[in-house]
């Protein structure tokens, strides 16, 4: 490793069933770490770097298992290359029942400004702000846009209903008769991240936003699909996604990973690595908790807990360059890496 490498350290991590642990991660690197189930690689990540970086980076952690003792995290000079740190989890996105995909990623406003720009629309002195959820203007004031109605059916209790005012198109007729290419806005919001991907060919920003969507696995969902119906493995990509195309830009920073590849296939997972590698490539500090073999040969660093779980696992087997871990007798991982 060359000398102008920078590691944060942490040092006498006794976290849950972690042994006086010492561990580096790469400043500017993808980090993986693996090892068997139970062997305290959460424990080393989201219960301790994770609460020991946020504090010293002046963040709010809202961590009950984080204790006083359970270690040191430095050099001063190494954190302060950092502006802030993120946990992707798997939990759901917020249950905000106006969240859809479409908003949550921000491309609905490129949507609403396409509708706004038509002949028609400009006729009419409609601005992208009619074609919003949030405020009154294009949207059926009954249901709020969502095109349903929370009824209460006795016996059935407290039901969606499909709204009546709008016949669940969720917008007003003046709404509805602006159309871009033939569709209007409930039609576009049924298309699909593929189908809107052939619909708006001709606007680059949009088109590459659905690429990357595309690329992570999600092309089958639609526009208007509210967010908290997806699975723990689709939230955190889609929370991937949001960071992909909103912290490129942003002051380098540490994102950690609890086992993104849940639920992929090889060919996603190759989409995700490429995701993950233009985080790394923006200059931020990558950290992926994982135990796919596709994910741990790519690392820049990686690092092994274990030998196994629980009081048989707690030190730290192996890190440094996924190709010197042959060196490391105790690894479980090795013998699956080499033999790849
Ligand atoms: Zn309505």
């Amino acid at each position: 490793m060359s000398a102008k490498e920078k590691y944060l350290v942490l040092k006498n991590v006794s976290t849950h069933n972690l042994k006086n642990v010492e561990a580096k991660i790469l400043l500017g690197g993808l980090n993986v770490v693996c090892g068997v189930s139970g062997s305290g690689k959460t424990s080393l990540i989201r219960h301790t770097l994770y609460p020991l970086l946020a504090r010293a980076l002046g963040q709010e952690v809202d961590d009950e298992e984080m204790s006083d003792d359970q270690g040191t995290l430095g050099p001063a000079d190494a954190v302060k290359n950092l502006s802030s740190v993120h946990f992707v989890s798997q939990e759901g996105i917020g249950r905000s029942t106006r969240s859809t995909i479409a908003t949550y990623l921000g491309f609905y406003d490129d949507i609403r400004k396409i509708l706004a720009t038509t002949p028609a629309a400009k006729a009419n002195d409609l601005t992208p702000g009619f074609f919003s959820f949030n405020v009154p203007g294009g949207r059926c004031e009954t249901c709020k846009g969502l095109g349903y109605v929370v009824e209460d059916l006795s016996f059935l209790g407290e039901m969606p209903v499909t709204c009546s005012s709008c016949r669940g198109m969720q917008f007003t007729d003046e709404a509805l008769s602006i159309t871009y290419r033939g569709k209007n806005l409930h039609d576009i919001l049924q298309l699909t991240i593929e189908e809107a991907r052939e619909f708006f060919y001709e606007h680059t920003k949009l088109a590459r936003a659905l690429d990357q969507i595309i690329g992570m696995g999600l092309g089958y969902v639609r526009l208007g699909q509210n967010t908290s119906s997806f699975s723990g493995g689709e939230a955190q990509r889609l929370k991937l996604l949001r960071l992909l195309l909103d912290a490129v830009d942003r002051k380098p920073c540490c994102l950690i990973f609890d086992e993104p590849s849940t639920g992929l296939s090889d060919k996603d997972v190759q989409q995700l690595l490429l995701q993950l590698l233009r985080l790394r490539d923006a200059g931020h500090t990558v950290i992926v908790v994982e135990h796919h073999l596709g994910l741990i040969a790519s690392a820049d660093w990686l690092l092994e807990v274990g030998p196994e779980a629980a009081s048989a696992g707690g030190t730290l087997v192996f890190q440094g360059p996924p190709a010197d871990i042959k060196k490391a007798k105790d690894s479980r991982t090795a013998p699956y890496l080499l033999s790849s």
